[in-house]
């Protein structure tokens, strides 16, 4: 392997520090504890990890943390009315509603009820709207995380061709938005864009969120390119364990790219530390504190 490893797991741990460190001097000067609240609708047993880890790393950074857990069988009623009382709860600066929801209730209302204040994974209209129009105040979690590491690992991106495979409103498209924001010559590609190797060979910066194992081949990535592996996908190997790649074929990948984010350790480290770090700074705007630098 000739590629450099982006760490992301160092890089989500160093910022966890400066997080710890900003809250606890944010109590000391102001008494403001940022409050984050999840919620969680049905027993899936991922979510229910996804969220508890996002309730401890809350706590060990010094946050107010609150989990709502709803049966399965919970009406869109029932999650709009507990988000609502989210929304005027001002212990609470952030509010996480676990997806996918059950198919009785509709993600867009629950979304459309959110404060756009508190929704520290970026997913409402307004705070989408606030990114393209360049003056976003709360970023969806992955995608800040992959800036964070572009910032680390490359530095300045200008001019740059970035290639984004994925267009989901929770990835791809605040992605792509934050690499033109830095100034990157950006490319999204989807299931319906031909010639994908091609548009891989121009790419400096080729991020794949696909969602389809080592999809992405090695003779795809231009020799010296940037690769961010956003994929996560369990699949079983041949002795019937499983393990988890990402959408890049990682070892032929690593002997052309420059520097390369391993799956897991890479992107995916990074999203729950951005979205206790949005749940800082919601806060700090809530009280009417400048936007803290992280
Ligand atoms: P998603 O909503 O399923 O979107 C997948 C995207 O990939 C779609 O835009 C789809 O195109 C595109 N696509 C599918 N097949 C393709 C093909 N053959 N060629 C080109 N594009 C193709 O998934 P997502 O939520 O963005 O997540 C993508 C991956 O990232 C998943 O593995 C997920 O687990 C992972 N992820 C990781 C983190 C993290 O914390 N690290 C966070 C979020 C997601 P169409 O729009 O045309 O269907």
């Amino acid at each position: 392997m000739t590629a450099t490893l982006i760490d992301g797991k160092a890089v989500a741990a160093r910022l966890r520090q400066r997080l710890f460190e900003q809250t606890a001097a944010l109590k000391d000067a102001h008494g403001l504890v940022p409050g984050l609240a999840t919620v969680l609708v049905g027993d899936d047993p991922a979510s229910e990890v996804y969220v508890r880890n996002k309730n401890k790393m809350a706590e060990a950074l010094g946050f107010y943390s609150r989990s709502h857990h709803l049966p399965a069988d919970a009406r869109e009623e029932d999650v709009l009315t507990l988000v609502r009382a989210l929304n005027a709860d001002p212990k609470i600066h952030g509010i996480l509603v676990q997806m996918p929801l059950p198919p009785q209730i509709r993600e867009a209302a629950v979304l459309d009820a959110l404060d756009p204040a508190k929704d520290v994974d970026a997913l409402t209209p307004a705070n989408a709207g606030l990114l393209l129009s360049g003056r976003a105040q709360l970023v969806s979690c992955t995608p800040m995380g992959v800036m964070l590491l572009l910032k680390e690992y490359v530095g300045d991106i200008a001019g740059q061709e970035a290639l984004v495979i994925g267009r989901s409103l929770l990835f791809g498209k605040p992605a792509a938005q934050l690499l033109l924001a830095a100034n990157a010559t950006v490319t999204m590609a989807h299931s319906k864009s031909r010639n994908l190797p091609d548009l891989c060979r121009r790419a400096d910066i080729l991020v794949a969120a696909i969602g389809r194992p080592e999809f992405v081949q090695g003779d795809w990535v231009r020799q010296g390119a940037v690769v961010i592996d956003v994929g996560i996908n369990r699949v079983q190997s041949n002795d019937g364990s499983s393990r988890l790649v990402g959408d890049v074929a990682f070892a032929a990948a690593a002997q052309r790219a420059r520097a390369i984010t391993p799956v897991p350790g890479g992107v995916g480290a990074m999203t729950i530390v951005c979205l206790m770090r949005n749940t800082l700074i919601a806060a700090m705007l809530a009280a009417g504190l400048e936007r803290p630098e992280l």
